[in-house]
């Protein structure tokens, strides 16, 4: 008998009827002998309807009641899902984050978990009981109902396996597993059967949102055995598992992307010690996480050009502070654009090749893509570009690294 902790996502819980076939797949684990523990999203759109309502009431979010209205969604499904197990004759329990007792900090809105308490769950798994439990919220040490940012339930997922020492985890989703990129971008993307931790944690970091990076990174901490899989058909998904020395490598596993991009440039800053941080350090102090960097010297040498970029949402706020700066330096000029994404590469195999940035830049020059910056690490490669090329530089990129064929190095 083994325990498996099962996750379904929005689009797998969207209706009445998508609930039910749920309740079939739990009970088909639960009839080949399994003892298994449920995470549920809410039904897709949920969250964002949520969201919406608040935004109708208030321009100025107050995150601790964000986190009571939006952790509604998914006290809806754990309860749908248990009636649904009742009904099949299977007994059931739905627990929320607070009943469960998932402990987060107290950073609502992004909560992180830090400890769950087992005791109930496995008392109700002895007494055969199927736990269906709430995911994306939990409760802080002064009992305030948290959130863990948009996709937490594959986190409480994550977490719940490994605070029960589960055997498995599995991630049931609108897609059959991980592909080497999104599948609606590109038709012919392929379902891969293993990517290794540090992989998936990079794809999800640059943008790939079938997992939530926290997730990953809890997996690979806690080494969980983790599993993405579709709710709607029969298959062996895609295995998150570590790097292993027989495991045949593909130089390159996946193509990462982000929409979620904007880019900041101030021209003309006089180049002496200390000027990034004076042009970081307000950024920073306003909670604006800054990713890629580029700083050049400008023709005359006394001056430097600083370009930076921020997620999308943070642009606005960026830019007006940015400004300030410029102006208390006597820079030249600020500009900006938020009209790009960023494009990467991904895979372990890079670590012991070279070559294939040249091969990513020469595929994306031939069909006229400009690359606008360019940032690597030991297994990714990114480049930014605009927002209109995005398609085309993905699916580019997959023909020229031949993706669609199963290869290796
Ligand atoms: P859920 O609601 O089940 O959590 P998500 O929408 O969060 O589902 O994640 C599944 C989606 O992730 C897929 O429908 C797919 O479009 C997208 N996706 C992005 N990158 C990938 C990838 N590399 N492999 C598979 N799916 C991907
Ligand atoms: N319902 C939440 C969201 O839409 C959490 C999740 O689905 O994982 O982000
Ligand atoms: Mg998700």
């Amino acid at each position: 008998m083994k325990l498996i902790v099962q996750k379904y996502g929005g689009t797998s819980v969207g209706s009445p009827e998508r609930i039910e076939n749920v309740a079939d797949r739990v009970l088909r684990s639960r009839d080949q002998g399994h003892a298994v523990v449920v995470v549920v999203s809410a039904m897709s759109g949920e969250t964002d309807r949520l969201l919406s309502l608040a935004a109708a009431i208030t321009d100025t979010l107050v995150p601790r009641e964000l986190d009571v209205l939006l952790s509604t969604g998914e006290q809806v499904t754990i309860a749908l899902l248990s009636m649904a197990l009742e009904k099949r004759g299977c007994p059931a329990r739905s627990y929320t984050g607070t009943q469960v007792h998932i402990l987060t900090d107290s950073a609502h809105n992004k909560a992180r978990i830090q400890e769950i308490e087992d005791q109930r769950i496995h008392a109700d798994l002895a007494a055969g009981r199927v736990v269906v439990v709430a995911g994306f919220q939990g409760v802080d040490e002064g009992g305030n109902i948290t959130t863990l940012g948009r996709g937490g339930s594959d986190t409480t997922a994550v977490a719940l396996a490994a605070a029960l020492k589960a055997d498995e985890c599995q991630i049931y989703t609108d897609v059959d597993g991980v592909y080497t990129t999104d599948p609606r971008v590109v038709p012919d993307a392929r379902r891969l059967e293993r990517i290794t931790f540090e992989e998936m944690l990079e794809m999800a970091s640059l943008g790939s949102k079938v997992l939530q990076i926290r997730s990953v990174s809890f997996a690979g901490r806690y080494n969980v055995p983790l599993r993405v899989l579709s709710s709607f058909e029969e298959g062996e998904g895609t295995l998150i598992t570590y790097e292993d020395e027989n495991m045949e490598q593909a130089l390159i596993s996946g193509i990462a992307f982000n929409r979620d991009e904007a880019k900041l440039t101030i021209l003309g800053v006089p180049d002496r010690p200390g000027v990034a941080h004076q042009l970081l350090g307000p950024i920073a102090d306003a909670n604006i996480e800054v990713d890629m960097i580029i700083q050049n010297v400008a023709p005359d040498g006394a001056t430097t050009d600083f370009t930076f970029t921020v997620h999308r949402n943070d642009y606005p706020g960026a830019l007006a502070i940015l400004q300030q700066t410029a102006n208390k330096l006597g820079a030249r000029e600020v500009t900006g654009d938020d009209k790009i994404v960023k494009i990467s590469l991904v895979g372990v195999g890079m670590r012991s090749h070279a070559g294939i940035a040249s091969t990513m830049f020469e595929a994306l020059a031939r069909e006229g893509v400009n690359i606008r910056m360019i940032s690597t690490s030991e297994i990714k490669i990114s480049v930014v570009v605009d927002e209109k090329y995005l398609e085309l530089g993905v699916r580019t990129l997959h023909d020229a690294f031949n993706l669609a064929q199963p290869g290796t190095v």
